[in-house]
């Protein structure tokens, strides 16, 4: 019998798998705080468990680790980039990052992604399969323990598309949230997504508390068809439908993602047409250069994200600038596991 993946399992669902094996109740109480709270691994170190039973948890259940392969770090800023390798011998990217207000990790949520957005080397790698509860949930629970750093943040915005990966993110949404465990707050996780509408609206309707990104990079539907394949299957119409939704159910703000391109969306038209399609709603642009894929011909001159910045004051869209961090060390999501995958498959899996 397949073992269950315990750390994928809500405290419900844990209780009801002790219960099974005639165990009392408790019990999966004090195993959800050693895995959630006090980060314990391994069943031998449960010390308030009999040995009978942690035995039997052993044989049932198992917990599924994150192993460092490669770790950079930033030259020019904290940023430490994490290429994990997974049980099943897949890699993902788990991106450290230092800001004033604390440490903030950029998580992903699936081993690549089907989305196909031209600018980004996730694309490039291909789709292998969705990432488990327990995959996304130990990229911050393995990070913190390889650093040493408490996170105060969290953001979804690494390999995948969450929302591509829903029912996954939502429970690990629950379960690092849980307050009988590591009772994070929703307040610090940004999920960011290409626009999958109805996902949107399923999201809004649990009034969660989490900030919603969306990757925009264009308010042009032409345009953003063309570097975003996804925008064919919804339309920026129905995508701005869903995020006014989104702002009515939950009160809250959203964030638009915005890669600004060369000749593709910085030009005073696009400002034009940007700040049309956003006046009036209660969300923010946050700008950033685009980071180079080795593969693509995209680029940011110098000056243009500041420029583009100035544009959309002068139009009165809230902008920021986004800070690049770990540039020295190709901190932008996709590219370390598409050469670590690479590599495997012309070595025959030896990458040491
Ligand atoms: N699939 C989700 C989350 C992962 S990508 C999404 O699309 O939002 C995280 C963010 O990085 C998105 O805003 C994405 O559009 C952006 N991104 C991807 N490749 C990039 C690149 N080369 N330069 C700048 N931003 C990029």
């Amino acid at each position: 019998m397949e073992k269950l993946d315990i750390l994928s399992l809500e405290l419900p669902e844990l209780e009801q798998a002790i219960t099974d094996i005639g165990e009392k109740k408790f019990r999966a109480k004090q195993i959800f705080q050693w895995l959630h709270v006090k980060r314990v691994f391994n069943f031998d170190e449960m010390t308030d468990i009999s040995v009978q039973l942690r035995t039997k948890l052993k044989e049932i259940f198992c917990i599924n680790g994150l192993f460092v392969q490669k770790k950079l770090e930033s030259g020019i800023d904290n940023t430490v980039k994490y290429l994990y390798r997974l049980s099943d011998g897949n890699f993902v990217e788990t991106v450290l990052m230092e800001y004033s207000y604390g440490y903030s990790v950029c998580v992903s949520t699936q081993v690549g992604c089907k989305m196909g957005c031209k600018f980004c080397a996730s694309a490039i790698a291909g789709f292998v399969r969705h990432l488990l509860p327990s995959e996304i949930l130990m990229q911050i629970y393995e990070t913190e323990r390889q650093s040493g750093k408490k996170i105060s943040s969290v953001v979804l915005m690494g390999i995948g598309e969450p929302l591509d990966n829903y029912d996954n993110v939502l429970k690990f949404l629950r379960l690092i949230s849980d307050s009988r465990g590591n009772n994070f707050s929703l307040r610090h996780i940004s999920l960011s997504t290409c626009g999958i509408v109805p996902r949107i609206y399923q999201l809004a309707d649990l009034k969660l508390q989490l900030t919603l990104c969306i990757s925009l990079h264009s308010p042009d539907q032409g345009r953003r068809s063309e570097i975003m394949p996804v925008s064919r299957a919804y339309n920026i119409h129905e995508l701005m439908k869903a995020c006014r939704y989104y702002i009515e159910k939950t009160g809250r703000r959203i964030t638009f993602e915005y890669a600004v391109i060369d000749n593709v969306n910085s030009s005073a038209k696009d400002a034009d047409k940007l700040a049309a399609l956003l006046r009036g709603m209660n969300c923010h642009v946050n700008l950033i250069p685009v980071n180079r894929v080795k593969e693509r011909n995209y680029r940011t001159a110098r000056s243009a994200v500041a420029d583009f910045a100035k544009q959309l004051e002068r139009r009165n869209i809230n902008a920021t600038v986004r800070r690049t961090l770990g540039s020295d060390i190709e901190a932008a999501c996709g590219q370390l596991r598409r050469d670590a995958a690479k590599n495997e498959k012309e070595n025959g899996g030896a990458d040491q």
